[in-house]
């Protein structure tokens, strides 16, 4: 038996099968339209094997994710066929009430659809998924965890906007936060690292990916998270511009007459890394332009980089002080510069990279990143050993975690739980 985690994108869809026993992941696939919307490719790689594609014709999205759906259960590289026992979506908004993992039903999908404004490309994609799954496998319950949920305790001052309170009460205008799933698995998982309990730590955790935000946690529970009502707030992006200021909208509005959707289409598609560089939204090949010395690609990296620092320290100072920086993230995982930028200046907040690594990468594959205990020996003990290192100078204060982020096994670790918490109730009776 496994359970399929689902993380449905505006463009793109991913999927990953773990064992319901074990939790051993199992597979992973990608649905993606790489040309036109009819035409959508699925590549299905199982844990041991290599990929395998498939060409697919489908009508929608929706149709799309059925196809999808049905390719990974019948697959044959995966053995005899796929009994699927539950089905966790990530989902990215379900209101500040939500802290919890939820059993999807139709007064679930209401509440998902009332936030659509919010999270106009990625929440319809939610639903269709949703939709798909009903379809393809009628019988398996599906199970959401809400990118908001980590951010259901977040003080008043931190999620009110300065703007008349009217808008707050009547339209519910407040800062919400994202990227939770991931910020949730980084404070768990650093603390595992430090041997110390959540409840007396304070990190800063930097998830830097095609999206961006960072968290302020304090014992445990999320402080701030720097995306707010919508996921357009707070770092650059790769095409999302972040905070900017709201008078620069007011201007182009009204003295250049650009519309309210060229405005929305700049500010979520146009802007952050490939705004600035002109080359990509893609960390890694504006790295490279930069390298080959494009002047606006150094200034795209740049002024990331200052950025997050920035927030770092601002963040750090809400915590009153810092026991571990986290980077998650395709970015944060990856990029050793941009730790090391980020990093300069910090040391005021006692953080202290090894000098000895410096200009090394710490690709998540690097064996000799990894301290103390033999990686490989770990690995083989448990299933759910992933290589994330420390690479803080061994007396500094702070410590700086990499941390490859699980948000698919939260998923599939959540689901889980809620099905034996429902067989255990059962039983019970
Ligand atoms: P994510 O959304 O978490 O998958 O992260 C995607 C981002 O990570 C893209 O901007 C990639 O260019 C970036 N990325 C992935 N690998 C690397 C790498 N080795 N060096 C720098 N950036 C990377």
């Amino acid at each position: 038996m496994s359970i399929l985690v689902i993380n449905a994108g505006s463009s793109s869809v991913k999927f990953a099968l773990f064992e319901f026993d074990t939790l051993r992941s199992l597979a992973r696939g990608l649905l993606d339209w790489p040309g036109d919307a009819q035409h959508a490719v699925v590549t299905l790689t199982p844990a041991d094997g290599n990929p395998i594609s498939r060409e697919l014709d489908v009508p929608d999205y929706r149709a799309g994710v059925v196809a999808a759906l049905e390719m990974l259960r019948t697959s044959k590289t995966l053995g005899d066929g796929i009994l699927v026992r539950v089905v966790g979506h990530r989902l990215i908004h379900g209101g500040p009430q939500i802290r919890r993992p939820v059993r999807i039903d139709a007064a679930m999908k209401d509440l998902i659809a009332r936030y659509t404004h919010v999270a106009p490309l990625h929440i319809p994609a939610g639903l269709e998924a949703i939709a798909a799954t009903e379809s393809a496998l009628p019988d398996v319950p599906q199970v959401g965890l809400f990118d908001t949920a980590f951010f259901a305790d977040i003080p008043p001052a931190a999620y009110l906007y300065p703007l008349p309170y009217a808008w707050y009460e009547d339209w519910g205008i407040r800062r919400f936060g994202y990227h939770g799933t991931s910020h949730a698995y980084c404070t768990e998982r650093a603390a595992e690292m430090l041997h110390r309990d959540p409840s007396q730590l304070r990190l800063v955790i930097c998830h830097l990916g095609q999206g961006s935000s960072a968290t302020a946690v304090r014992g445990g529970v999320a402080v701030t998270n720097t995306m707010g009502f919508s996921p357009l707030e707070g770092f650059m992006m790769g095409t999302r511009s972040g905070t900017v200021d709201p008078g620069i909208l007011l201007h182009v509005l009204k003295e250049r007459g650009m519309s309210v959707d060229e405005l929305a289409d700049t500010l979520h598609k146009k802007s952050g890394l490939l705004g600035i560089s002109g080359v990509s939204s893609d960390f890694r090949q504006v790295e490279a332009a930069a390298a080959e010395g494009n002047d606006r690609a150094r200034l795209a990296l740049d002024v990331y980089a200052y950025r997050v620092r920035a927030m770092v320290g601002a963040l750090a100072v809400t915590l009153g002080g810092l026991d571990a920086l986290v980077f998650t993230g395709g970015i944060g995982e990856n990029s050793a510069w941009l730790r090391a930028e980020v990093c300069k200046g910090l040391e005021c907040l006692g953080v202290h990279l090894d000098a000895s690594r410096k200009g090394t990468s710490y690709s998540l594959g690097d064996e000799s990143a990894e301290r103390g205990e033999s990686r490989r020996a770990k690995k083989a003990a448990s299933p759910l050993f992933w290589p994330d290192v420390d690479i803080a100078a061994p007396n500094s204060p702070a410590r700086v975690l990499v941390i490859q982020t699980r948000e698919d096994f939260m998923i599939a670790r959540e689901a889980r739980r809620m099905v034996l918490e429902k067989m255990n109730a059962e039983c019970g009776k």
